[in-house]
């Protein structure tokens, strides 16, 4: 049917916005979001004294729903990362490894193994609960990557922890008409009519948040679009390289090692400076739930806190699997 032959078209000197309920048989207008709010990066160390720096989740008010931190590492001196993370635990929500040197290697209380090799990724839903070691298997040379933290809603914080190991060659990487590339952790992007999925995608995540986690390349001058669902929230990590976040006129300059966070819109517009850039661009549906933290536990409320501990304490935290 065609709306304009049953519906008069309002007269109105302002224009309409996108209404969801009738926009399946009309394009939508892009609205590219602007660089909103900068979140920078403090230096902060965590696990047994790994030197890094986080900008989302560095205080409660720097989260961007439904992501709980952003950690960047990244070091030429042992001494800032060969501590590593002993055997630790986690509940109620996901966390992504992402490395782009060195080597790492994972173990947890199910018995998986993993070596973390540059540019592999691990995702590891931690669910009702995971007690893991993340130690570097090196003990010299770079030592380079991300961790992020990804929320859980209520319904789904007590799942069955579960556990994947992404190997460098299972990551699309598509190539940008006009130089870069962008590689595709989790989500799907469109490049000219082709639909490009990584690894993390797909039922289990579209009932979740439906993380995006794509990783950008650009050269100098080069710029990346593209859509990026209005009811996401999603923020952009330059690591390195400058950037402007935005449309022109009002795009606005992005400093690096700091986390840009979207306004509002349904579509991202990045552009690098005479450098080229790396960055992270990062969304998902939001949670709007409460969020209870303490260190590795994340609940929705401070009860369920204290059952995390109890439970730790009583050897229940970390089960066999089912
Ligand atoms: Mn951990």
């Amino acid at each position: 049917m065609n709306p304009s032959q049953t519906q008069p078209q309002p007269q109105t000197a302002e224009p309409q916005r996108a209404e969801p309920q009738r926009a399946a048989s009309q394009p939508q207008p892009v609205i590219v979001r602007p660089l909103a709010r900068v979140i920078p990066s403090q230096p902060t160390s965590d696990g047994a004294g790994v030197r890094l720096r986080r900008s989302i989740g560095a205080h409660p008010g720097a989260r961007v729903d439904p992501f709980l931190m952003l950690d960047e590492f990244s070091s030429e001196d042992a001494a800032d990362y060969i501590a590593g993370f002993p055997a630790h635990p986690h509940r109620g929500f996901e966390t992504v490894t992402y490395m782009l040197d060195g080597h790492m290697r994972h173990e947890d209380h199910l018995g998986n193994r993993g070596h973390l090799t540059p540019g592999s990724v691990q995702w590891m839903t931690a669910g009702r609960g995971i007690i893991h070691s993340e130690m570097p298997e090196q003990e010299s040379g770079r030592m380079r990557g991300f961790q992020l933290w990804v929320n859980l809603p209520a319904r789904l914080k007590m799942q069955p922890p579960w556990y994947r190991d992404i190997a460098p060659a299972e990551l699309p990487v598509v190539a940008l008409p006009a130089g870069g590339s962008i590689r595709v952790i989790a989500g799907e992007i469109d490049m000219a009519g082709v639909r490009h999925t990584g690894p993390i995608a797909g039922p289990r995540f579209a009932d979740s948040t439906d993380p995006q986690v794509w990783d950008l390349i650009l050269p100098a001058g080069g710029s990346f679009s593209h859509g990026l669902p209005a009811g996401h929230q999603g923020f952009i990590y330059l690591y390195e390289g400058e950037a402007r976040v935005g449309e022109d006129p009002g795009s606005r300059v992005l400093p690096a090692h700091a986390a840009g966070v979207l306004g509002d819109g349904n579509a991202v517009r990045i552009t690098a400076g005479l450098q080229g850039l790396r960055a992270l661009l990062i969304a998902g549906r939001p949670l709007r739930e409460p969020v209870a933290q303490y260190g590795p536990f994340v609940m929705n409320t401070q009860d369920e806190l204290r059952q995390a501990l109890a439970d730790l304490h009583a050897g229940r935290l970390a089960l066999p699997a089912d």
